[in-house]
């Protein structure tokens, strides 16, 4: 290595040859990771030699362990990538044998890894060897050379670094800083919520971030360049940070990361709820039966609409740079306000969390990798649609190739979102598939989170997709619309002749082409009654649910948006009885302010008007929902930590917040406020005390202040708690995981942590019992309040509420009036006697199961 001026740091460095043999533009490796520069730009080296030297001198900062690819630190805070063969981590490590390990000091020209050319090179696609600087903003300028070199002997690369801030914040802070190992704890690994989140943490610094697995790494505020690390649960990953905010940024984001970045459950967070991949079919065989994989439940029939894609004309060359840059910019903003748009849109129409989807795809457009790709491009002449296409296509042909479905899944809104900038580059219009005739069923290779959100669901009734997985986002917006779904169809689907008569059985996933009259006959009755069922129970929604023989029974709604609100009142819940506030506090790095709970609060108020109660949990987080700015400590038991009311009283800045912003929300309607995980007196009146003293600060009005029952201690002792508690509300999928000691989230105790045990019924009939004896109101807002099996026992054990999932609204309603009370009295009394939920579920009668 050359250094040409050393003051503090180089001002340029020159790495050798590694290995002899003939240098190639790294822009023609058979590898788009490394040609389309994802890694970083370098050079690439078709070897004659089989010992790899160091190009410069430095320290290995990372050897991978399958002993293909190491990366030297190298002064000035460079980091050079080297990179022996195309795929050969498949390798496993055969025929690769290291000379150094991760920490050593190494001159240049020192022997790092021997590897055995003949058989590696019978294994793997090839033996190109990669040389690529993996610290991009510390190169000013770079030279790269060409034809045969000698190992040692030739120059290959010489770097000219940046005097921008970049290279100075690196200068000043001397070598990069590398964190401690985090193992991630995300379920579903670092895709793109996570992802976006650390993008978000990582822009408040100035510093160079990286995120590092293995020798591989990822610009930390690139949202795509993240999920393309391909980083799972239990991964061990590094936070590398180079300038001179490089220790305050570590400080901030290790400990996000270390505990999930926010993600709501340890579950797979952005999957849907259901969205447990399913296994594709095999194919039928039968070109009029085509297998796929369901991805929202239903059933529809009608005539197949094949949805083609047009290729559009992509001219490659452009204007001068800054016009196309101009252009980029322009088509990106006007992109932006479409997204605004549409998420405003489902917001109006009560899909407030769904529209979290099209704030995923504005995060993309935030992706600094991606510009930085499209503007190396644009530099060189390339027109701006050009330049755009071929960075998002690199970036989401990488999301689909992972072996993660989840990442895979990302790979279509990437697409979506690129190709939504590239309508607006060449001027066309956003594709109206609002045009298909009434009673289509829309056959496509790909839908977009777009086209669902922007489909006329009254003209088309079901769609089938040969591309997409059931995790996709188009998954989860289907069945928030409640549209039957098919993906992963036999790619012969497309040839279906348009008009053809289509039976779409989403539950079973598969399509049948030009069914027998009799079939078609059968499936347009079912359709027809499960409708006409709906349409009854949604006519009848806003009136009161009275049981047969004249009892009346609440109907509230569990709200986890504000937003949600409006639409549970169109569905004709009564109230809501249970607003999960948790969705203000997550996915983010500091807690909400007080004026925007309160105007979240306001809204859902107003939405319900003044006659309609609006119970506000406060914060229930712990347990499965970490937040990343509570700096919570990692728990060997977290649901059995601090959990629910337990942090409100920890972080009692935080509960006050919240209190004030309830309270001052109280003004537009009937607000009440409730603490969740209620465990021992000491803590409700505690927190009670919080709730009286900010009201009378404020000067406002004191409000019904309840708990929930979720812990079997506070609904043993409900008599002490009902003198105090101004109302109840039972936890069912808490007090039941409590009861039973089972995991409410454990895959293999699902089928037996049963609500419907006779020790969980026996509790709720004590609380019940003893609210009656103060006259507390008592209400159900867990599972078992939706569940037909549960209703009648509920009612039964003398519940006069239920809050459910808005949409559930109205077939609970229509459930409760099929119910005689004096009945549902004889089935509790008989179901508390029993031993085992299988006994009570085998008491309830036919027409109260699902
Ligand atoms: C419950 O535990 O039953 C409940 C309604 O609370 P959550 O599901 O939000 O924990
Ligand atoms: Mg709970």
């Amino acid at each position: 290595m050359n250094n040409k001026n050393s003051a503090v740091r180089p001002a340029v460095i020159t790495l050798m040859a590694p290995l002899s043999g003939i240098l190639m533009p790294i822009e023609a490796v058979p590898d788009p990771v490394f040609a389309r520069k994802v890694v970083g730009d370098g050079a690439s080296l078709d070897p004659t030699t089989q010992i790899l030297l160091a190009p410069c001198a430095g320290s290995v900062l990372n050897i991978h362990s399958a002993g293909h690819a190491l990366t030297i630190g190298a002064e000035g805070g460079l980091e050079v990538l080297l990179h022996i063969g195309i795929d050969t981590v498949q390798l496993k490590g055969a025929g690769f044998t290291p000379r150094v390990k991760a920490g050593d000091k190494v001159a240049e020209g020192q022997p790092l890894i021997e590897f055995a050319a003949d058989e590696v090179a019978k294994k793997a696609r090839s033996l190109l060897t990669q040389i690529v600087i993996t610290t991009p903003e510390l190169v000013g300028k770079m030279r790269k050379y060409g034809g045969s070199v000698l190992a040692g002997k030739d120059p290959v690369l010489t770097i000219e670094l940046a005097a921008g801030e970049a290279g100075h914040a690196a200068q000043e802070a001397g070598a990069p800083i590398v964190s401690k190992a985090v193992v991630i704890p995300n379920s579903s690994g670092l895709h793109a919520r996570p992802a976006a989140t650390l993008a978000r943490l990582a822009r408040a610094y100035r510093c160079d971030l990286r995120l590092r697995k293995g020798d591989a790494q990822a610009n930390l505020r690139s949202v795509s360049s993240v999920m393309g690390l391909d980083v799972r649960q239990g991964d061990k990953v590094f936070i590398v940070a180079c300038g001179h905010d490089a220790k305050e940024a570590v400080d901030a984001i290790l400990p996000a990361l270390e505990k999930g970045l926010g993600e709501e459950s340890a579950g797979a967070a952005s999957a849907p709820a259901s969205s447990a991949p399913a296994a594709r079919p095999a194919a039928s065989g039968n070109r009029d039966l085509l297998a796929g994989i369901s991805a929202s439940p239903g059933l529809a029939s009608g005539r197949a609409f094949i949805l083609s894609q047009t290729k559009s004309h992509v001219p490659e060359h452009g204007e001068t740079p800054e016009q196309e840059r101009r252009l980029l910019g322009e088509a990106v903003a006007a992109a932006r306000l479409q997204l605004d748009a549409l998420q405003d849109r489902l917001k109006l129409s009560g899909d407030a969390g769904k529209s979290e989807i099209f704030g995923a795809h504005l995060e993309l457009l935030e992706d600094p990798d991606l510009f930085e790709l499209a503007e190396s491009a644009i530099a060189k002449g390339k027109s701006a649609a050009f330049s755009w296409k071929e960075a998002f296509t690199a970036h989401a042909d990488r999301l689909a190739g992972m072996s993660n479905e989840l990442l895979a899944a990302r790979a279509g809104d990437l697409r979506d979102v690129g190709r939504r900038v590239l309508k607006q580059l060449l001027g066309e219009p956003d594709e109206n598939i609002s045009g298909i005739p009434a009673g289509s069923i829309l056959i496509a290779e790909e839908l977009t989170p777009s086209d669902i959100a922007s489909l006329d669901r009254t003209k088309v009734p079901g769609c089938a997709t040969v591309g997409g997985g059931p995790t996709s986002h188009i998954a989860i917006l289907a069945q928030s619309f409640g549209l039957p779904l098919v993906v992963g169809l036999e790619p012969h689907a497309l040839e279906i002749p348009a008009g053809a008569a289509i039976i779409l059985d989403a539950d079973k996933g598969v399509v049948g082409v030009n069914p027998p009259a009799k079939d078609l006959e059968e499936v347009r009755a079912r359709i027809e009654r499960a409708a006409r069922q709906k349409r009854e129970e949604a006519g009848a929604a806003g009136r009161p649910a009275l049981t047969l023989d004249g009892h009346r029974i609440e109907v509230f709604a569990n709200l986890s948006a504000a937003g949600e609100a409006a639409e549970a009142v169109k569905l004709g819940a009564e109230g809501v009885g249970l607003l999960r506030s948790e969705f203000l506090f997550l996915n983010r790095t500091e807690a909400p302010s007080e004026e925007e709970q309160t105007r979240a609060y306001q809204a859902a108020a107003a939405a319900l008007g003044k006659e309609r109660p609006l119970i506000i949990r406060t914060l229930d987080a712990g347990g499965d929902k970490q937040l990343p700015y509570l700096q919570l400590p990692k728990e060997e038991n977290p649901f059995l930590g601090e959990r629910g009311i337990r942090i409100g009283l920890a972080h009692p800045d935080i509960l006050r917040t919240q209190a004030r912003a309830v309270l001052r929300a109280a003004q537009a309607g009937k607000v009440r406020i409730m603490f969740p995980m209620i465990s021992d007196i000491e803590e409700y009146r505690a927190a009670r005390a919080i709730v009286l003293e900010e009201a009378k600060r404020l000067g406002a009005s004191p409000i019904q202040v309840g708990i929930m029952i979720e812990v079997p201690s506070a609904a043993v002792l409900a008599e002490l708690f009902a003198a105090e508690a101004d109302f109840f509300s039972i936890g069912t999928n808490d007090l039941t995981q409590y009861t039973l000691a089972m995991d409410r989230g454990h895959p293999r105790l699902a089928g037996k942590a049963d609500a419907l045990h006779p020790s969980v019924l026996r509790l709720i009939g004590m609380v019940v019992e003893a609210a009656r004896a103060h006259g507390k109101p008592v209400g159900v807002c867990g599972g078992l309040a939706g569940d037909p099996r549960g209703i009648p026992l509920l009612l039964g054990l003398g519940v006069t509420e239920l809050s459910v999932s808005a949409p559930a609204v109205p077939s609970v309603k229509a459930a409760v009036r099929g119910l005689k009370l004096e009945d549902c009295r004889l089935l509790a009394k008989r179901a508390v006697s029993l031993g085992t939920a299988a006994e009570v579920r085998a008491l309830i009668p036919a027409q109260a199961r699902a």
